[in-house]
């Protein structure tokens, strides 16, 4: 339902909590976030308020160092509102979290398939099929720009994704097919959101993706192509309206 991404020097909890916050209008009945500070990726996700979210954050120490996070508010399509089907998804070697916005049509077929390959699901969701499919291809040594580009080739439906993984830290990358990504860039500091309302707060200087793209935030700003990998331009914009 709800998405945020952020990179840069401030405590990524922060600015994706408050960003789920100004989300929260779209309605939503799980919460979540993961967390990625040098090469270690936490998570915690819970069931109902966002209030839950935040006091299972404060158990652990308020999880203010890690600098690179995503955060998402859920609207269950595929398994009930649980805690173990809120995103974050996890990859079995703890390594890689994804979150998703929207249905994978073809998540049934996925499934059968991984679980074929011995892989045991976590979740009743449609979206964990992504997690480990972008494992996988982590594993055959791509980055990951390009393993992401490559399970969005084999991807039906809509989706906005965002994933992180504890071997690249300091880069969010995010990827959209017919449901909506936007990049804000800040003073040394990049977002990723299903909505401006996320990073409003932070920059004005967002940049919309297009169809079918897949964008990457790190220390050297933002990268988009197409699923090929193809060299694309978003689309800059101002954001004009009051926070
Ligand atoms: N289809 C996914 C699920 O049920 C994502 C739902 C959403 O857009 O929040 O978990």
């Amino acid at each position: 339902c709800g998405i945020v991404g952020y990179v840069g020097p401030k405590p990524a909890i922060e600015i994706v909590s408050e960003g789920l916050r100004r989300l929260e209008y779209r309605g939503y009945d799980s919460a979540g976030v993961a967390l990625v500070d040098a090469e270690t990726l936490s998570v915690e996700k819970r069931a109902g308020k966002l209030a839950n979210l935040t006091a299972a954050v404060d158990e652990r120490g308020g999880m203010t160092d890690p600098r690179t996070g995503i955060g998402h508010t859920r609207w269950a399509t595929h398994g009930a509102p649980t805690d173990r089907n809120a995103h974050p998804h996890v990859s079995a070697d703890g390594r890689t979290a994804i979150i998703h916005n929207g249905i994978i049509e073809n998540f049934a077929q996925l499934r059968t398939e991984l679980e074929s390959a011995g892989i045991e699901f976590a979740s009743d969701t449609d979206s964990e099929t992504v997690v480990h499919l972008l494992s996988a291809q982590l594993a055959e040594g791509r980055d990951l720009s390009e393993a992401m580009r490559r399970v969005c080739r084999r991807l039906e439906g809509a989706f906005t994704l965002l994933a992180v993984n504890a071997d690249h830290p300091g880069t969010v990358v995010g990827a959209r097919r017919n449901s909506p990504l936007v990049a804000g860039i800040g003073e040394g500091e990049y977002f990723l959101a299903s909505d401006v309302a996320a990073f409003i707060a932070h920059t004005r200087e967002a940049v919309e993706l297009g169809q079918d793209q897949v964008v990457t935030i790190d220390a050297s700003g933002i990268t988009i192509t197409d699923f090929d990998g193809v060299a694309m331009a978003g689309k800059p914009f101002n954001v004009d309206w009051d926070a």
